[in-house]
């Protein structure tokens, strides 16, 4: 059994930011990886066509494997998409491929287009999961409405350098649209700061301005920038596995704990 407390239901969170290359898929893939290590039962869920959050948790997503694709699109249940990721368990992945790029479209003139992921996340029965990520691809799309309205936590990656903080009113106004008329119980819960180089003095000064901005929302963890995070996913691991000792490990593990101490307290 795990030793972080274990939250009374599933928590559901959306990693989102519309920005590419903030730490979106590094932030699921490793937040999931610690947690599991912990003992808690998590799923993550790749919402990202490029199917980084797949590649980096070595479960297959090319050709013709089932995928959210078939899940959101062709109704396929959950419980035939997810798979266990190798060498960890009680972590588990629901991969995206490519085709997942047409369902922005397709969605489009579906019924309940934006509950499709809700719906399908309420059926999966095949493990009871303490946590599920679900990672975005980089745009606020049907993709990323169909998250936030799945999810009762957001959790935004800001990465530490200069515009960090440009386009993040426009996907707090799509935030807020989604809890009007959407999801109402949707939570700003937290905000991870990433890929934060102590030696410049702008990353201290956004981190700076997001913590007066956002206040407690933000996680007291930082997330340095590291070569042992970016090397972990082509070895298709996380960086806990990848490099345990390293900056980068120490640091999501961290993020992670405080995560679940946070649910805790709820
Ligand atoms: P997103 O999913 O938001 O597009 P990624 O998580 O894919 O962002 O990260 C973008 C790139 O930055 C990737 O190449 C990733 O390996 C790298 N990266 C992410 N976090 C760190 C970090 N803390 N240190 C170094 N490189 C990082
Ligand atoms: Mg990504």
């Amino acid at each position: 059994e795990g030793d972080w407390p274990r939250p009374p239901k599933t928590r559901i969170f959306t990693v989102a930011n519309q920005k590419g290359g903030v730490g979106k898929t590094t932030t699921s893939v490793n937040l999931a990886a610690a947690l599991s290590m912990h003992g808690e039962r998590v799923l993550v869920v790749d919402l990202d066509p490029q199917g980084n959050a797949s590649t980096a948790l070595a479960v297959e997503h090319r050709g013709d494997v089932p995928d959210m694709y078939k899940v959101l699109v062709e109704d396929l249940p959950l419980n035939e998409v997810v798979k266990e990721v190798p060498d960890m368990p009680g972590l588990y992945c629901a991969p995206a491929t490519i085709d997942l790029a047409g369902a922005e479209i397709e969605l489009v003139s579906m019924v309940a287009r934006e509950a499709r992921l809700q719906r399908a996340l309420a059926a999966y029965d095949a493990v009871e999961l303490d946590y599920i990520f679900i990672d975005c691809p980089p745009s606020l799309g049907l993709l990323t409405v169909n998250a936030l309205m799945a999810a009762n936590e957001l959790l935004i990656p800001i990465q530490c350098e200069y515009y960090a903080l440009e386009g993040l009113g426009q996907l707090l106004r799509n935030v807020d649209l989604v809890r009007a008329h959407l999801n109402p119980s949707l939570d700003l819960s937290t905000i991870l700061l990433t890929m934060y180089d102590g030696r410049t003095r702008l990353a201290s000064q956004v981190a700076e301005e997001v913590r007066s901005h956002f206040g407690d929302t933000v996680l007291s963890t930082l997330i340095p920038r590291s070569v042992r995070v970016s090397e972990a996913p082509s070895y298709g691991q996380s960086v806990m596995t990848y490099d345990p000792g390293s900056s980068g490990a120490t640091a999501y593990m961290e993020a992670a704990r405080e995560i679940a101490y946070r649910g805790a307290a709820v």
